[in-house]
């Protein structure tokens, strides 16, 4: 069996879900299991609501439902025209959802308070309706398909935003539940990114884009023969398209360096999506919903070995300095520097350390507060916001001098505040201020993909 993920533009409108239901069609060989994301766009608008009812702006949050509603209405309406009641039926069970919606927002704005559990209440509407309206689709184009609550299946721990999967409950959960569908040839479609509590059941997410991390913990826990990406680009690019022009696919690449690509900004892909596949050593495909008879990405074990294979790049990032009062690398202090960051569950993704202080990058900096008050136990802290990082990721990135040579001629004179070269070698990570991100990265294309750029 293969697990197939569309993401939100996959599954963005009546149209969009045709074609997925073509891919699907010509897959049916390979025993597909289906994860979708919410209609491109609504996880946002989702969470808008939430802080607008908070606020008390109940009245926009409520025409925003409404919208939302209206979206999914039109859609169904054009997906099921030829079967009314089956349209009737299926408009009835996303409005009940909507109404439950609505009544969320107006609970949060007499309750002025937002809470991860609630927020997570609400962000999971998404993918609860576009996985009901997915298999009534489906169903109207003549395919066998059953839908299955994610939420029984994806066990996480209490995290709400950022649940952690509990691998040993799904993989029992996905073997109960879904195995059974496959075996009766019938198509399993779920809800990515949403997930329950183990024991209580309320429900969870598994933070933005985890969608593709639903993808491949599922994939893993049937030991899927593949586990197909598909988006709205070719595959997994030399750089993000937005940003630079003449960005090329990357037909193959190796686990390694697709990881450091996600974590590093390549939004292509949620980082944690890597981990559950290759411990089972499943490949992965990053694949065009829009063209699907392209090659794609393949994300395997034995990919060729590049000087550099891509650049990614991320804005948005708080650069932490911690000036040691005391001598910095004295027994302990890195320890208990780390800690503090442990403490409030904030990941650090670039180090770098002198004689007297120590320099992290963090992208979540929603408990910076708590994080300075104890950082300042350890000596002077100093926070940079509005700052970036680009990557320069390949695996043969450190074979010679002329790869490091050439990144540091190609970001010439831009401010560098902060450099580091993972120890494995293949990511070279600079980190800059935000508004120079989107140059450096076009500047360090050009100098790496110069063929095609002339
Ligand atoms: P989906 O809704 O399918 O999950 P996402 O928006 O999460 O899609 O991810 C796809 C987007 O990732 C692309 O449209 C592209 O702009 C962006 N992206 C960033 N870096 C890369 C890269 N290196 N290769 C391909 N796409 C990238
Ligand atoms: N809908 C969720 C998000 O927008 C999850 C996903 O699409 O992967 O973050
Ligand atoms: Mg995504």
């Amino acid at each position: 069996m293969i697990v197939c993920k569309f993401g939100g533009t996959s599954v963005g409108d009546a149209e969009a879900i045709v074609r997925t239901a073509s891919i699907i069609r010509g897959r049916l060989h390979r025993q597909p299991v289906v994860v979708v994301s919410a209609l491109g766009g609504t996880t946002n608008v989702l969470l808008q609501i939430a802080e607008q009812s908070v606020k008390g702006q109940l009245i926009g949050a409520l025409r925003a439902v409404e919208g939302l509603r209206d979206r999914h209405l039109t859609q169904t309406q054009l997906l099921l025209r030829d079967d009314p009641a089956s349209a009737d039926e299926v408009a009835g069970e996303l409005s009940a959802m909507f109404d439950e919606l609505a009544a969320l927002a107006e609970a949060l704005k007499t309750l002025g308070d937002l809470t991860p559990r609630s927020l997570d209440a609400i962000a999971s509407l998404g993918e609860q309706l576009s996985s009901v309206l997915v298999v009534a689709a489906f169903r109207q184009q003549g395919l066998n398909a059953e839908h299955v609550d994610a939420r029984q299946v994806m066990i996480t721990d209490d995290r709400y935003t950022r649940a952690e999967p509990q691998t040993d409950a799904i993989n029992e959960a996905a073997q109960r539940i879904i195995l059974p569908i496959l075996r009766g040839g019938r198509i399993p479609v779920l809800g990515g990114f949403i997930g329950s509590v183990s024991g209580t059941g309320v429900t969870t997410t598994l933070g933005r884009g985890g969608s593709d991390y639903s993808a491949s913990l599922v994939g893993a826990a049937l030991q899927a023969e593949a586990i197909e990406i598909w988006t709205d680009v070719d595959g997994m690019l030399t750089a993000d398209p937005r940003v630079v022009d003449n960005a090329r696919l990357i037909e193959r690449i190796g686990f390694e360096e697709a990881s450091e690509l996600a974590s590093f900004g390549a939004k292509v892909l949620h980082p944690s999506t890597i981990a559950p596949a290759v411990m089972k050593g499943i490949p992965v495909w990053v694949l065009n919903s829009r063209r699907p008879e392209g090659t794609g990405t393949l994300i395997t074990f034995d990919a060729p070995r590049r000087a550099v294979t891509a650049i990614a790049g991320k804005t948005k990032v708080t650069l932490i300095k911690v000036r040691s009062t005391r001598m910095l690398l004295a027994e302990g202090f890195l320890r208990a520097l780390f800690e503090v960051f442990e403490r409030y569950h904030t990941s650090v993704d670039v180090v770098a350390t002198s004689e007297i202080s120590v320099s992290v990058t963090i992208d979540d900096a929603s408990r910076l507060e708590s994080l300075v008050v104890d950082l300042r136990v350890l000596g002077d802290v100093t926070i940079e916001r509005n700052r970036g990082i680009v990557s320069i990721v390949g695996s043969g990135l450190s074979d010679g001098g002329a790869t490091m040579s050439s990144a540091m001629a190609a970001i010439g004179e831009l401010r560098v505040h902060m450099l580091s070269l993972s120890s494995s070698g293949i990511n070279l990570t600079v980190v800059l201020d935000g508004d120079q991100v989107a140059p450096a990265m076009q500047r360090l294309h050009a100098a790496f993909f110069r063929e095609e750029t002339a």
